[in-house]
């Protein structure tokens, strides 16, 4: 049998860009093959991908191999499937696959795995070599429990939550090489309708400093009142939501937070009454430094969080609030501006 060494990273990109994601699998990858861009080579898909793949190659160092879908608007969950499926199967000593943990690797990747009879151990945010096996942790059980997972089959393939791992912006590397390729594809069964952006302005949260997040365990809409009040105190500040908050109309979409929706990395993030469910924890891990309100103290939000408080919030920030104005009142405290907690 071939003593498999290679890993293929999957990069991500949409509009013309490169994603973060894209950045944070190459650091996984690095990881994975002891800090050596030697046997690991990343793939690019899509038309027009020339000036992405002469920048994947120069940031990571590693060697690219572009292959040009043309005519390939946007994403196709038919022709990543089998181009790579195709593109893959060249390589015999194939031992990883690696793919963003995102809308688009969540739906070729386990497609992909099934091809190659592979395992497929998805949301990984956490690896260790123990005994000469590679150890891929997750999250289960809502961010409660990390699970450590071990794969039996020859080639496996991998979805990397975004956020965990991180390039040394230090890193010094010489460019990769690029290799382009052309790839026959054709869409059968599928057909793409385009792309709608959710409505209204979510600049405020990607921008603000400060970042008061609202879980479920605010328990209803009158409740938000104190989460945006305690927003407030802050300057350059803006009210977020887990994606249970914007079901429930407690805020408009565009205040959601996590995988599917918007990416923050203010100074300060306060996770109100939020479990942690991985899902959201991915939209905020780029945070300075997180404060958790909750009233289980086995909440997963704990694990990301730097001040860790065991209470009810609907006691407990009234109470904050309080004490903050009767401070404002005897100091004079100015009025913090810049504030953007309207939630539209
Ligand atoms: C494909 C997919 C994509 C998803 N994308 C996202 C996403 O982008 N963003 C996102 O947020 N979620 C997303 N989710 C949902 C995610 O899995 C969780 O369900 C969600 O994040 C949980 O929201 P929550 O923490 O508000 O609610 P819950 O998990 O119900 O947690 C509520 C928390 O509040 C605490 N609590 C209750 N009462 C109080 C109180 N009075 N005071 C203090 N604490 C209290 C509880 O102990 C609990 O920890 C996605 C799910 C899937 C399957």
């Amino acid at each position: 049998m071939v003593n498999k060494t290679h890993t293929a990273v999957i990069a991500a990109h949409a509009d013309g860009r490169v994603l973060s994601e894209t950045w944070d699998l190459v650091a996984f990858a690095l990881q994975l093959n002891g800090g050596r861009p030697e046997n690991i080579e990343i793939l690019v898909l899509g038309d027009n991908i020339d000036r992405l793949a002469e920048e994947i190659a120069g940031k990571s160092g590693i060697d690219v191999r572009a292959i040009f879908c043309t005519g390939l608007t946007g994403y196709s969950s038919e022709v990543y499937l089998s181009v790579l499926a195709r593109e893959l199967e060249k390589q015999a000593d194939l031992a990883y696959v690696c793919a963003p943990h995102n809308s688009q690797g969540m739906d070729y990747a386990p497609a992909l795995a099934a091809r190659f009879g592979a395992a497929c151990i998805s949301g990984v945010n956490g690896i260790f070599l123990e005994e000469g096996t590679f150890f891929f942790q997750k999250d289960i059980y809502g961010g409660k429990i990390k699970a450590n997972m071990v794969s039996h089959t020859a080639t496996t393939v991998l979805t990397i939550q975004s956020g965990v791992f991180k390039l040394d912006p230090e890193r010094q590397a010489s460019p990769g090489g690029v290799v382009r390729t052309d790839a026959r594809f054709a869409i059968d069964r599928t057909r793409f309708l385009g792309v709608r952006k959710g409505g209204g302005d979510c600049a405020g949260i990607a921008e603000a400093r400060v970042v008061v997040a609202a879980g479920r365990g605010i328990g209803e809409l009158e409740n938000m009142e104190i989460i945006h009040r305690l927003a407030e105190l802050f300057p350059k500040s803006a009210v977020a939501g887990t994606r249970i908050v914007c079901d429930q109309g407690w805020l408009p979409y565009n205040r959601q937070v996590g995988v599917t929706g918007m990416t923050v990395a203010p100074d300060l993030y306060v996770a109100c009454g939020i479990s942690g469910a991985s899902q959201h924890v991915m939209g905020m891990r780029g945070a300075g430094f997180v404060v958790a309100i909750n009233t289980d103290r086995q909440a997963a939000m704990f694990n990301e969080a730097d001040i860790c408080i065991v209470e009810d919030i609907t006691t407990f920030i009234p109470l904050l609030l309080e004490i903050y104005q009767q401070q404002y009142n005897d100091n004079a405290v100015p009025q913090a501006p810049g504030n953007d907690t309207s939630g539209g």
